[in-house]
């Protein structure tokens, strides 16, 4: 207890099924994860949080029971479970927990985390917090901060992706530059990938944990269970223990230095000679946006002006297409510039 991710040892590798389903199911899967070194920490889930009634709940205590047992049977074996309830982290303690997380259903919800917080104060356990269903940055920043205030320090973040009806491929929207901002501005707090969740589809859990690792995540959340097809939850996503090893042996970890080779500094040069352009035209733009506004209000014109704005937008989009820019792309920053320019008039 005490120091699961306040380790240097990366990548941190946790894996484990969604949820424990049976005694034989636990142990089959504790036997195979626990002989892999790289497997730091199993994960399992014994109280799961369903969509809608009438699903698999979680075996709740007695799944922590048979979990002590086997923390009995192999040495260094540490498992993480997700809690949702004050109770919840109460009998972790009792059955002698490693780690905890907060899923994204209970993470999005203010109360329940300073609820939980206030159970975990001094406790020990280590503690991971998904990120919230909706993609509030503040919110998931928030949940780390209230346990750093409880004088919490052993705390990872799981990026899971988040909840949209729109899913395009995934079963959650990955939204990279959120986790990536929680690591600017928690750089020391272990950002952990949950590809599982994200990708909802097993085929795609390898290519999205390397896409993490390059994003230079800290590490993965992986579900993993003996026989997937079987799993009474999430059973699409899960790969079986052999498919971890091999993504595992798999995964590259690149260590390269961020500045990078002499010719790739170069060109970095040149950009940031451009990006400098690109902010002094737009600080022109504005100054005579602002002229603008002000002899529209002494004639009395409103400030906004649809048909010039056609013109405006027109234009740019063939002047893109002759530059072989993206239109979209143009569009997009047109409408920017257009709304803080009337921004700027008013
Ligand atoms: C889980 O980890 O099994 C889970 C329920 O995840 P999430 O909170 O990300 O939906
Ligand atoms: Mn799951």
């Amino acid at each position: 207890m005490g120091n699961i991710f306040n380790i240097s040892t990366k990548p941190i590798i946790i894996a484990g099924p969604c949820s424990v389903e049976s005694r034989e199911q636990l142990q089959k899967i504790v036997g195979m994860l626990h002989e892999d070194s790289r497997v730091g920490l199993i994960r399992c889930g014994v109280w799961k949080p369903r969509t809608r009634p009438g699903g698999f709940e979680g075996l709740g205590e007695p799944a922590l029971k048979w979990i002590a047992e086997l923390k009995k049977e192999y040495a260094n074996l540490r498992v993480c479970c997700e809690v949702a309830r004050p109770e919840h982290v109460e009998l972790c303690l009792q059955y002698d927990i490693d780690a905890v997380w907060f899923g994204s259903r209970t993470s999005v919800n203010p109360f329940l985390v300073g609820e939980l917080t206030e159970a975990l104060r001094g406790s020990g356990l280590a503690v991971m917090v998904k990120n919230p269903v909706t993609p509030d940055t503040a919110l998931w920043i928030g949940g780390i901060e209230r346990l750093q205030q409880a004088g919490i320090s052993d705390i990872a973040a799981i990026h899971r992706g988040f909840s949209t009806y729109n899913n395009f491929g995934y079963r959650n929207n990955p939204l990279w530059e959120i986790p990536i901002e929680l690591k600017r501005r928690m750089p020391d707090v272990p950002l952990l990938c949950d590809p599982s969740h994200i990708s909802g589809q097993r085929e795609l859990v390898a290519s999205l944990s390397q896409m993490a690792l390059d994003l230079r995540f800290d590490g993965l959340m992986l579900e993993c269970h003996p026989n997937p097809d079987e799993a009474l939850t999430d059973s699409q996503q899960q790969i079986t223990p052999m498919e971890l090893k091999l993504l595992l042996d798999n995964l590259k970890v690149r260590t390269y230095d961020e500045a990078g080779p002499s010719d790739l500094q170069r060109l970095r040069e040149q950009l940031d000679v451009i990006d400098s352009e690109i902010m002094k035209l737009l600080s022109q733009r504005m100054n005579i946006s602002k002229d603008i506004g002000l002899i529209k209000r002494a004639h009395n014109m409103p400030t906004f002006q649809p048909q010039r704005w056609q013109q405006v937008l027109d234009q740019q989009i063939r002047n893109a297409r002759s530059l072989n820019l993206n239109e979209q792309f143009i569009k997009d920053i047109m409408e920017k510039i257009h709304s803080e320019s009337l921004r700027q008039q008013e």
